[in-house]
């Protein structure tokens, strides 16, 4: 195994009218995340920190905003192909840890659900794929519930990098 790390981080803006979509699970509350694709702010965290540790760009090149193709997008698609590219450069994701900024909702009742849903596109399991929530203590946008941020770290094995 020769192991390297990545880093990611994404925020989106919480507003009225869309479903909240967050750790690839639909989680029940008055405001969603915006964004040209669902707005999952976890499974793009995610998503950059293993194409960070790949070496293989980030987000934005790969799932470009405006692109019709990733419109709506659940986060599982985007971590699907996500895992894709890594596997055609012979990489293989090992590992992750996401720590979650959220006023609100209460997202601990949710956590084991987001741990599954994020892992299965990857091809890990739950035990691989930590997810920490916590609150901003009020402050700023985040504090005021008008966003929500996901900081992820991620490892994964290059020993058969192409
Ligand atoms: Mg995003």
């Amino acid at each position: 195994m020769s192991l390297r790390v990545g880093i990611g981080f994404d925020i989106h803006r919480l507003v009225t009218g869309r479903p909240l979509f967050l750790g690839c699970v639909e989680i029940p509350h008055d405001k969603g995340l915006l964004g040209h694709s669902d707005g999952d702010a976890a499974a793009h965290a995610l998503a950059d920190a293993l194409l960070g540790a790949a070496g293989l760009g980030d987000i934005g090149e790969h799932f470009p905003p405006g692109d019709p193709e990733w419109a709506g997008a659940a986060g599982s698609r985007i971590l699907e192909e996500t895992r894709r590219l890594l596997e055609a450069a012979g990489v293989a994701p090992v590992q992750a840890d996401l720590a979650i900024v959220a006023e609100e909702p209460r997202l601990a009742p949710y956590r084991q659900a987001m741990r599954e849903s994020l892992a299965r596109p990857l091809g890990l399991g739950p035990a691989d794929l930590s997810v920490k929530a916590r609150t901003h203590e009020g402050l700023g946008e985040i504090g005021r519930g008008e966003a929500i941020a996901v900081y992820a770290v991620a490892l994964v094995d290059v020993a058969a990098r192409r």
